[in-house]
């Protein structure tokens, strides 16, 4: 989509605003369909984390989308937006037993990911189809914050605690139906994700009932211009070629499952934020915008760049600028800038917002959260209203007045 239709979308409602363009979520999606086109059973579940809203949920379903979730309600969110209940994954860390049964009784595939659950859960629970998530400890991952495959990581059961496993799994006599991993985001070598890979193999050779092996995901995606990414593609040939050949070893046609969430709607989406101040100091120039980490705080949390440009000045001389919010604490989006020359009431807008952005958003400072909308053949179709008031003030209760005038 074009700066002129986003700068018309923040002109009909208003900023800040977060804005998703559908047709590039569309060939995300086929992209990685086609790159893995020579696996007989593939399966791509959106890990609906990224970009919660109903409206995206069922524009993936509509592609034929699964859904990875990693928390009940976010179950109930698949549920709402239409999908059938086998379509839904549910990968938690950390969550109660009582919790994992709820959403089992849901009809929903569980994986379980940790020694002592596991235990708890087959021996209550023996003829359920249960996934296990494997840690295969390799380094992966852009950050130490999304790097969940490491040997420090609490995500996962190690691979070295694999007899153990399969002893807790002989004993309760559990079925279990799937091997899964997720080594992390921002994965840029193809090759350690083919080492990982192996060692799923190696694991999944313990049993004998599997169906589906999930490799997760962390595949990245490109953040400034000539950033690298993952080379799906060469990764789909090398991949694929792998998994086939240990279907036939294993002797069944099992599933290949990925659960992308950042490469299907991170650059579909767009946040635009209006300028309300240009102030110079004696060492820069600040642009402060109408919104601040309250609505965006991947750069602050991550230290993740977000491509900014002016689309109510494009043509204008480029300066730097250092872009901040208005919360009351350093909220800063982006340092030194080269941005098209600032004028207070432009309207300036952030790639790459789709993921992990509008669904980290909170009401910090009582603030509104920004609407949202999805652009969809040439049109944009709100998908989130605007907070008001009423929003702030739901569940708050105020203290009756013999108590308030002590
Ligand atoms: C967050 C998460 C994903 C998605 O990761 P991306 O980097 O956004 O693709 C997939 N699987 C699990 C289990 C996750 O927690």
């Amino acid at each position: 989509m074009q700066s002129k239709d986003l700068v018309q979308l923040a002109e009909q409602f208003g900023s800040p605003l977060y804005v998703y363009d559908a047709e590039k979520i569309q060939s995300q999606y086929s992209r990685l369909t086609k790159a893995f086109s020579k696996v007989e059973k593939l399966r791509i579940n959106y890990a609906m984390k990224a970009l919660s809203n109903v409206a995206i949920l069922q524009l993936l379903k509509e592609m034929g989308s699964g859904l990875d979730t990693v928390s009940i309600q976010e179950v109930l969110l698949g549920l709402h937006a239409g999908y059938e209940p086998e379509k839904i994954f549910y990968t938690p860390n950390g969550v109660s037993l009582e919790e994992i049964e709820e959403v089992n009784a849901m009809g929903v595939q569980i994986n379980i990911d940790n020694l002592s659950i596991l235990e708890q859960f087959g021996t209550k629970h023996p003829n359920v189809p249960v996934c296990i998530r494997i840690n295969p400890h390799v380094m992966a991952g852009g950050n130490a914050n999304i790097s969940v495959g490491h040997i420090d990581s609490k995500f996962g059961i190690s691979v070295h605690q694999l007899p153990h496993l399969v002893r807790i799994v002989e004993n309760t006599k559990m079925n279990i139906v799937g091997i899964h991993m997720h080594t992390g985001s921002d994965i840029l070598d193809i090759e350690v994700f083919l080492y990982a890979a192996e060692i799923l193999f190696d694991a999944a050779r313990n049993f004998k009932n599997l169906e589906f092996l999930d490799f997760g995901s962390g595949f990245k995606v490109p953040y400034k211009k000539d950033d690298i990414e993952t080379d799906i593609e060469e990764l789909g040939k090398k991949l694929s070629k792998r998994f086939n050949a240990f279907c036939t070893e294993y002797g069944k046609e099992l599933t290949l499952i990925f659960e992308p969430g950042k490469f299907l709607v991170s650059e579909a989406g767009f946040f635009l934020a209006k300028v309300n101040v240009v102030k110079q100091t004696t060492s820069t120039v600040f642009a402060g915008i109408d919104s601040g980490f309250n609505h965006l705080i991947r750069p602050m949390f991550y230290g993740s760049q977000h491509h900014i440009e002016n689309i109510s000045h494009p043509k204008g001389k480029e300066r730097f600028y250092s872009v901040v919010g208005y919360i009351c604490e350093t909220d800063t989006f982006a340092n030194n800038r080269k941005i098209a020359e600032i004028k207070e009431g432009d309207i300036l807008s952030f790639r790459n917002a789709g993921a992990y952005c509008f669904s980290m958003a909170s009401n910090y400072n009582s603030r509104y959260k920004p609407a949202e909308v999805l652009w969809m053949n040439g049109e944009g179709h709100l998908i989130r209203a605007h907070e008001t008031f009423e929003d702030i003030l739901k569940n708050q209760i105020m203290l009756p007045s013999a108590l308030a005038t002590v």
